[in-house]
């Protein structure tokens, strides 16, 4: 007898862990889905793996891992008898697996993690010794002699593991949390309706009517009474900037009142606030872009009414602002430089040398200064998330300067909510783009926070007439804005973002901007290197009828932030371009809601941006329903930024994320629309705040 290569050993154990693994996961499909969609989440987190074939099966997940389970005992069946079908479709199984594997190098090298790098081993072993079995005879007839009776052995203990531990898995499957008496809207295409959700752990166990759901309660099942109420999956609020106004020790704030204030009363009130400001702090305060605009308000003006004290003035946005000779000082600004990269001088953001009136990143680096993030104020953070889960908003993403600092914060806070730290660029002075950190988030907090991707500011925006057209400004014919970055910066962001596989979301706020965007896009390889990344235009003014196409081709997923869809107090300009709600639905692109919102700002509310998405007073051609306003908020939301797999709709095996609404906002008029709250807000299973006490 000749002896037994160690490779048919090998392969016939490999074979028996291939027929394990998929009786498992049939059994699993049965019996345990959400315990299926954790495993399949550990074995591939970029969401590339077997998720995605996972996700693709729907409701024929048991007949699918069944169904291949049979089939991988029936060739080995036919390789022990040689048969050449069997040799035929293994070739072409291989084929195929080494196919797909391709498309998930990237993501696993991106996220690895042992789970994942385990199961890319296991298929590369096995599609490598199949290859080495398939294309030599020697090692054939061997095989056919000897690793049947291994095989046997291997796949009978495998047997009895199956029978003895499947069962045993399935008994588990008693419901922590019952909701019942609902009305579910799940935001799902294929079942929107349901009357009662089971979860058990973070996992949402099952969607149905309320007599299957009660068969899911065992003794310790907490039962809840919806009442009837409207349930919906908790809302992501895509697009925050977490910063407190006024809790920097050297600065003091001033509120010229409203949006609006004219430019006698804020010089009127900044000469009356000087007197308040210590020696050496700075009066910082948000004077409108009326005043902005003012020819009466100068940083000469400034100097008249606070000649000893550093004044700093924003003006309708953080994206222009005003400084005298003290506030100069103050920062230490060397006005003898050009400005920075993608910044700009004057008010009407022509002047290249130094007038005290900043524009872009040549404003946000002071505005940094000026204002706290908060990442020291830790009860402030943790009052924010009890005032968002009020609304049902489950999940933030912050946009941050300094991401690390959030993530230590984050850490500390701990709170049981849904955080995307998304790196903000940061200006600094010089023509240098700097490369985004990627800071890591702790184990502890790494179920709920994720920090990676680059937020850019392409432009300005259109209230201080910054914001490039591609025709003049109805009320300033003189200027039709400025693009910020030269083409060449533009193409050396979305390269470095392919290279290193991160998510962007990029600030574009008018027409010749977004061309400039899809053609860099066009250059750095269209539709073949962008259609799947999901590259996210945050804005989207200016997404104009010719370049909506365009969009759709490069896969964009467009957010939109409704408080801006209307005459905004706090801009008189009239660009000559519009943000498109509707259209960009009709097209197919992705369309995602987000505040833009900070700490107690009144913009926060959900249902008071579903209220203006829906109504769309300008152009109300161009609104959304409400059912679409809230898939915005809350599928595409989490498609937009790859979570698609775990959140966004309430269905099985999904994260236990929702809200039980006070009333039901497909039905209540559109003036007490903004008044919904949420009376419970659950995420990953666990209340994370509830209106009434819950028994
Ligand atoms: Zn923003």
């Amino acid at each position: 007898m000749k002896a037994r290569p160690i490779g048919i050993t090998i392969l016939a154990f490999l074979f028996a862990l291939n027929v394990a693994v998929y009786a498992v996961f049939a059994l699993l499909a049965v019996f345990n889905h959400g315990a299926l969609v954790a495993v399949l989440h550990t074995l591939s987190p970029s969401g590339a793996g077997p998720e995605t074939i996972h996700s693709s099966m729907g409701r024929l997940q048991p007949i699918y891992y069944s169904g291949m389970a049979i089939l991988t005992c029936a060739m080995a069946v036919g390789f022990w008898k040689l048969q050449n079908w069997a040799r035929i479709v293994m070739l072409a199984l291989i084929a195929l697996s080494l196919l797909l594997m391709t498309t998930e190098v990237r993501p696993l090298l991106a996220t690895p993690t042992a789970g994942a790098i385990i199961f890319t081993l296991v298929r590369i072993a096995l599609s490598v010794f199949w290859l080495w079995y398939l294309l030599r005879r020697p090692v054939r007839d061997v095989f056919r002699r000897e690793a049947a009776a291994a095989f046997g052995r291997v796949l009978s203990v495998g047997a009895f593991f199956l029978f003895v531990l499947g069962p045993a898995q399935a008994q588990n499957d008693v419901s922590d949390i019952i909701l019942v008496n609902a009305n579910v809207f799940t935001a799902s295409n294929a079942h929107p309706h349901a009357e009662a959700i089971a979860i058990k752990g973070e996992r949402i166990l099952a969607v149905g009517m309320n007599q299957e759901i009660i068969s899911l309660a065992g003794p310790k099942t907490k039962k809840i009474d919806a009442a009837g109420r409207l349930v919906i999956p908790g809302i992501l609020d895509t697009h925050i900037h977490y910063m407190l106004m006024d809790a920097v020790p050297d600065v003091t704030t001033v509120d010229f009142g409203g949006f609006a204030p004219t430019c006698k009363h804020v010089l009127e009130m900044v000469a009356d606030k000087v007197n308040d400001v210590s020696v050496g702090n700075l009066l910082f305060g948000f004077m409108g872009a009326n005043a902005f605009f003012d020819p009466e308000c100068t940083p000469a003006a400034l100097d008249r009414v606070a000649p000893h004290t550093a004044v700093f003035l924003a003006g309708g946005t953080v994206h222009a602002g005003m400084l005298n000779s003290a506030a100069v000082k103050w920062f230490g600004i060397d006005t003898s430089a050009s400005p920075p990269l993608a910044g700009w001088y004057g008010k009407n953001a022509k002047s290249k040398t130094w007038d005290g009136v900043v524009h872009n990143s040549a404003m946000l680096p002071l505005f940094v200064r000026a204002i706290s993030d908060g990442s020291k104020d830790d009860e402030k953070l943790r009052k924010y998330f009890v005032d968002e889960a009020r609304w049902g908003i489950t999940g933030n993403t912050f946009m941050e300067y300094k991401p690390a600092a959030r993530i230590e914060q984050l850490a500390r806070v701990n709170a049981p909510f849904r955080v995307w730290v998304m790196p903000f660029a940061q200006y600094e002075t010089g023509q240098k783009r700097r490369r985004l950190q990627q800071a890591t988030v702790p184990p502890a907090i790494a179920d709920r926070v994720t920090s990676h991707g680059e937020k850019w500011v392409l432009d300005g925006e259109p209230v201080h007439r910054t914001a490039p057209m591609r025709a003049p400004y109805a009320d300033d014919p003189t200027t039709s804005g400025q693009t910020d970055y030269p083409d060449a910066e533009v193409r050396a962001i979305l390269s470095e973002a392919v290279q290193h596989n991160l998510p962007l979301m990029i600030h574009v706020t008018a027409d010749r901007s977004t061309e400039q965007l899809l053609n860099q896009m066009d250059a750095t390889g269209g539709e073949k290197v962008w259609a799947n990344r999901r590259l996210r235009i945050e804005h989207g003014n200016g997404l104009m009828e010719d370049l909506i196409p365009r969009a759709r081709k490069l896969g964009v997923i467009v957010a939109e932030n409704p408080m801006y869809l209307g005459e905004l107090p706090l801009s008189p300009q009239r660009p000559p371009v519009w943000t498109p709600c509707r259209s960009v639905l009709e097209a197919g692109i992705p369309l995602v809601l987000a505040s833009d919102g900070r700490p107690d700002f009144p913009f926060l509310n959900p249902f008071l941006n579903i209220q203006i998405a829906t109504t769309y007073a300008l152009y109300p051609k161009e609104a959304i329903t409400r059912e679409q306003a809230l898939i915005a908020f809350t599928r595409t939301a989490a498609y937009s930024e790859f979570v698609e797999d775990r959140l966004g709709t309430l269905e099985v095996g999904k994260l236990a994320d929702l809200a039980v609404l006070s009333q039901d906002i497909f039905k209540v008029s559109n003036d007490d629309l903004p008044k919904t709250e949420s009376v419970l807000t659950i995420v990953g299973g666990n209340i994370a705040y509830s209106r009434e006490p819950i028994q």
